[in-house]
């Protein structure tokens, strides 16, 4: 069962996803205009991975189409990496989120 949530970004509602996704892609970012924009992530993603990618579409999402795929990997990469370094955790609450 899907988990949705709402991100404002640049004053737009954007959907965002947890869901199963098929293929290999661990997320997806869409841009349609005639659609409620919206991000889908895997939901068999756990930890850094999870995050990782939660912080690629992410930054697709706020930076537009015309970034390069590269840096969008190497900024999620970093900021990965040094929230982790800085000691940043999931943490799911009691109720199982
Ligand atoms: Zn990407």
């Amino acid at each position: 069962m899907p988990e949705d949530h709402t991100v404002k970004i640049d004053g737009k509602r954007w959907l965002l996803r947890f869901t199963r996704l098929t293929g290999d892609a661990a997320g997806w970012t869409y841009f349609d205009n005639a659609k409620r924009p919206r991000i889908l992530i895997d939901e068999r993603l756990r930890g850094g991975t999870r995050l990782e990618t939660i912080l690629h579409e992410l930054a697709h999402a706020v930076l537009g189409p015309t970034i390069s795929e590269e840096s969008i990997t190497e900024l999620a990469r970093v900021q990965r990496r040094v929230l982790t370094a800085l000691g940043y955790k999931e943490v799911h609450d009691e109720s199982g989120r």
